[in-house]
């Protein structure tokens, strides 16, 4: 046990942590009603990635009335809130702002309506099907709770308003302007996500070690050479080259991996061709890319580039016939939850919430961008992100009963038991910093 751990564990023992509990659990009841409101204000307006304008004004409009320093725009959409409380460690905590492209399902009375334009161009419905409504509301929960008892803890609170969690480059836009340099840097990274678990709504899931993947996109043009579908042997097919390079690359995972290191290549685009009887010149595969640890991730990339050449090479191509891979920038690391730190917030949230609430929940190879908080200084910042069920009771009865599958997250039916997720989430996140900041 580190130095700092010890004493963390000498505050937890000094903080009689069921009284402590009851008063903050308690207090949220009262603050509920006004947070269900923001909820559903919030649900019925999502904003896509980078877009968030109104949600960030408005989130950054009520952490100013609770008394935060608030820089809004910090990465384009994101807003940053400093509550400065005397001598102390740094706790950042960190709530996502975006919704999806997504036509919402639900029919909730506070269902979106809203349309956007994306990337794309083409104009979409917007939902937030990933909960990130109910991830701020718990962060304005949580806000609310440490502002009104500062006379708890003792240190610096930063509070983060992300952008783009979905399109993965919010995060690395805040660090890149300047979160850690203009803003107190962190000792301790802090955030929840809701989730779709075969478990009671509220229920807490943690996982010391890696949580979440690596995500790397890669595009690869195969070139051909073109031509008649009658004549093949007079032309480069790029549809049996990139078939070819598709089916090796299942290899890489079953045959060049160990058994013991987790790591995903999938193909979700195969494009090529446009009429029956023409070989097309060109061939385009875009691959999603999951791994955990760095040089796992550089065993997969360097495989997926030489695959593509040695299958052009075996079809006879050469010099600049050869396939063109390209990694994509957009790379999101993976999510590693500081173990010591995380065992023992989980241990807090036992004593909390009770033993039945919290348990250790299986990695998984999604991707998340609060990744890059730790990532920027891993030496110094311990990090830790939980996962709290938002399945709702008769959707749970329903799995237990019939076997009716859960609708995932980004699905146009995702409906959390949002009270749930949002009471847990504030008590949760409020409840972590006191413990880390403890006031003498
Ligand atoms: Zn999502
Ligand atoms: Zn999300």
């Amino acid at each position: 046990m580190s130095k700092f751990m010890l004493k963390l564990a000498l505050a937890a023992m000094t903080i009689p942590g069921a009284a402590h509990a009851q008063d903050l659990g308690a207090e949220l009841q009262g603050d509920m009603p006004a947070l269900m409101e923001l909820y559903r204000d919030l649900h019925a307006h999502p904003e896509l990635s980078f877009q968030e304008v109104r949600t960030s004004a408005k989130l950054a409009a009520r952490m100013r009335k609770l008394g935060f320093e608030v820089t809004e725009k910090v990465g384009k959409t994101g807003v940053v809130s400093v509550l400065r409380n005397g001598e102390g460690p740094t706790v950042l905590l960190r709530a996502d702002m975006d919704g999806l492209p997504v036509v919402e399902q639900t029919g909730l009375p506070y269902a979106s309506k809203e349309t956007a334009v994306p990337e794309s161009g083409v104009t979409t419905g917007v939902m937030h099907a990933c909960g990130h409504d109910t991830h701020m509301t718990g962060f304005i929960g949580a806000a609310q709770l440490l502002s009104r008892h500062k006379d708890k803890w003792s240190g610096t609170l930063v509070m983060v308003l992300q952008p783009a969690e979905e399109a993965g480059g919010g995060a690395r836009a805040m660090l890149a302007d300047g979160l850690y340099t203009r803003f107190p840097k962190p000792d301790y990274a802090l955030a929840f996500h809701d989730a779709a678990a075969p478990a009671p709504a509220g229920t807490i899931g943690y996982v010391p070690g890696f949580a979440l993947a690596n995500v790397d996109s890669v595009d690869i043009k195969v070139k051909g050479v073109g031509g008649h579908g009658a004549y093949p042997q007079s032309t480069k097919d790029p549809i049996v080259i990139a078939s070819a390079i598709v089916m090796r690359l299942q290899t890489l995972v079953s045959r060049e991996k160990s058994p013991f290191e987790p790591a995903v290549v999938t193909v979700g685009s195969f494009l090529a061709g446009a009429k029956h009887n023409i070989i097309s010149d060109e061939a385009k595969l875009q691959l999603t890319v999951r791994s955990y640890t760095d040089e796992s991730r550089k065993q997969l990339l360097d495989g997926i580039a030489r695959i593509a050449r040695g299958e052009a090479i075996a079809a006879g191509l050469e010099g600049e016939m050869l396939p063109v891979v390209t990694v994509k920038e957009d790379f999101t690391p993976a999510t590693y939850n500081s173990p010591e730190f995380t065992l023992e917030l989980a241990a807090r949230f036992k004593e909390r919430f009770g033993e039945d609430r919290v348990f250790e929940a299986e990695p998984v190879m999604g991707g998340e961008d609060f990744s890059e908080y730790r990532r920027a200084d891993p030496d110094s910042i311990k990090a830790m992100i939980f996962w709290i069920s938002g399945t709702p009771q008769p959707m749970l009865e329903a799995l237990k009963k019939e076997g009716k599958p859960l609708p995932s997250l980004h699905s146009p039916f995702w409906a959390p038991d949002a009270e749930k997720v949002i009471a847990t989430g504030a008590e949760a996140l409020a409840g972590a910093a006191m413990h880390l900041m403890p006031s003498s």
